[in-house]
C-alpha cells in the first residue's frame, strides 16, 4: 500500500573505518540503486551513551556524513538527514511509549545483557532501556518496509513489527470501519470488487497466502482510491482495522568479516582500525607493522597463512592469483612478510584514493554537505509529518 522504502541509520560515534565501509556503506550504496532509501545520522541515539558529553557528537555528525559521501552514498539517489532535525521522531517515540509494555523492552538483547552483567549505573537510564523504542519510531515514522540489519539487530526489527501491529490494533479501528470498508470495496468497480471479495474470502477462510498477495497487487494497481480507503481495504483484507503504521521486514545485510590489523573484527574498541579516509603514510605504517604468523621468526622460516592477520586482509582484497602466490610463498618461505603485505597495502591505498577523491569537494566546501542535509531533512520531515497526521487522527489527538 505504501511505497517501498529502506531506512537505516548510524550513530555519529567517531570517524568511520574500513569495517563500516565494507560492512554497512557498500550495502547502502547497492540498496540506493534498488529502492528509495532514507539514511540518517542517529544523533539522539548517540546521547544514550554520551548524554554527559554531547559536545563530541556535533563534530562527528559532519565527519560521518562526509565519510558516507566518500563511500559513494549518493544524495541524488538517497535521502540523507539528521534525526534531531525531524522532531516528529520524538513525538512518535513518546506516543508509542504509552502503549509499550515494559517487558517488551526489558527482553531486548542489549538491555538484558547489560542488566545481567550488572554494568555501571550510567547505562541504567530510560534512554538506554527505551533505545529500541526510539529505533522503532525512526522506522515507523517513514513507513519503511525494509530495514537492513545484521543478525544481532533482528530483535529490534521484531519489536518494531509488534509495535506496529499493536498500534494498528488499538487505533486502527475507526468507528463504522466495516461499513466504510464495504463502501470502499464498492468504489473498486463491480469487477474488481468481486475479485477482491473472492480473494479476501480465500485468504480469510482457507489461509491462502497467494490470494492475499493477489489482492494486494489488485489494490496496488487500482489508481483512483483515496489514501484512507486504500488503508481500509488493506486492513479489511487481513481482518484488521486501518493500517496506519507499516510492519517492516529485516533485510539481512551480507555478513562482512572485515578483519582489523590484529585479525579480530575491525573495531575502534580493539584499536585495530584503518579509518575510511586515513592518510596514506599512516595506512602504510599500520600495514607494514602488522603482526604476522608468530612462527615466522626469521625470513627463512615457513609460515601458515591461517595463523596470520595479513592473510585475512588478502581474503578481502586479493584475487585468486595473488591468494595462491601468498599461500605458496608463505608456506615455502619463498617470500618475506613485507613482500606479502605489499599487494594488500596497494589495494587498500587504491580503495582509499577513491574515497579521498569523492570526499574532497565536500571538504573544500562544507556548505555542500549542509545543503544536502537541509534538503534531506526537508524531504524526511514531510513524510514524517504525513505519518504523524494519521497517527494523531487515529489516536483522537487532532482537536481541530
Ligand atoms: S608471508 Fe604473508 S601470510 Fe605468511 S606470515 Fe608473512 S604476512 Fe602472513
Amino acid at each position: 500500500m505504501y511505497a517501498e522504502r529502506v531506512l537505516s541509520g548510524m550513530r555519529p560515534s567517531g570517524r568511520l573505518h574500513l569495517g563500516h565501509h565494507h560492512g554497512v556503506l557498500k550495502n547502502w550504496v547497492k540498496l540506493q540503486e534498488e529502492f528509495p532509501c532514507f539514511f540518517f545520522v542517529a544523533d539522539w541515539h548517540a546521547l544514550t551513551t554520551h548524554y554527559d558529553s554531547p559536545e563530541v557528537i556535533a563534530d562527528n555528525v559532519w565527519t560521518m556524513l562526509v565519510d558516507w559521501l566518500a563511500a559513494g552514498v549518493d544524495p541524488a539517489q538517497a535521502t540523507l538527514f539528521i534525526q534531531s532535525r525531524v522532531p516528529e521522531h520524538a513525538e512518535l517515540h513518546l506516543l508509542l511509549s504509552m502503549m509499550t509494555p515494559l517487558g517488551w523492552l526489558e527482553r531486548v538483547p542489549g538491555w538484558k545483557e547489560q542488566q545481567e552483567r550488572g554494568e555501571g549505573a550510567e547505562l541504567s537510564t530510560y534512554g538506554f532501556l527505551g533505545y529500541p523504542l526510539l529505533q522503532s519510531a525512526d522506522i515507523l515514522i517513514y513507513r519503511a518496509d525494509k530495514v537492513p540489519v545484521g543478525e544481532d539487530q533482528v530483535p529490534h526489527v521484531e519489536i518494531t513489527r509488534e509495535l506496529a501491529r499493536r498500534f494498528n490494533h488499538l487505533y486502527g479501528r475507526e468507528p463504522g470501519f466495516e461499513d466504510k470498508a464495504r463502501e470502499a470495496v464498492r468504489k473498486l468497480g463491480a469487477k474488481r470488487a468481486r475479485l477482491y471479495h473472492d480473494l479476501r474470502t480465500r485468504f480469510q477462510q482457507d489461509g491462502d497466502d497467494e490470494a492475499l498477495e493477489q489482492a494486494k497487487a489488485l489494490l496496488d494497481e487500482t489508481q483512483n482510491l483515496s489514501l484512507g480507503d486504500r488503508e481500509r481495504l488493506y486492513g479489511y483484507l487481513e481482518g484488521g482495522g486501518k493500517m496506519i503504521l507499516v510492519e517492516p521486514e529485516a533485510l539481512l545485510a551480507p555478513v562482512s568479516r572485515m578483519p582489523g590489523l590484529d585479525g579480530q573484527k575491525m573495531s575502534k574498541a580493539y584499536g585495530n582500525t584503518i579509518n575510511l579516509r586515513e592518510a596514506a603514510d599512516s595506512v602504510t605504517r599500520k600495514v607494514r607493522t602488522m603482526q604476522t604468523d608468530p612462527a615466522r621468526m626469521r625470513r627463512t622460516d615457513p609460515g601458515e597463512p591461517e595463523r596470520c592477520p595479513v592473510w585475512q586482509l588478502h581474503m578481502i582484497y586479493s584475487n585468486e592469483d595473488t591468494l595462491a602466490w601468498a599461500q605458496r610463498g608463505c608456506r615455502s618461505a619463498s617470500i618475506g612478510c613485507l613482500e606479502c603485505k605489499q599487494p594488500v597495502l596497494e589495494a587498500i591505498l587504491e580503495e582509499q584514493e577513491g574515497l579521498h577523491e569523492r570526499a574532497q569537494p565536500y571538504l573544500d566546501d562544507p556548505g555542500l554537505v549542509r545543503s544536502i542535509v537541509a534538503d534531506g531533512c526537508e524531504r524526511a520531515r514531510k513524510l514524517a509529518q504525513e505519518t504523524m497526521r494519521d497517527v494523531r487522527e487515529a489516536m483522537g489527538l487532532d482537536y481541530g
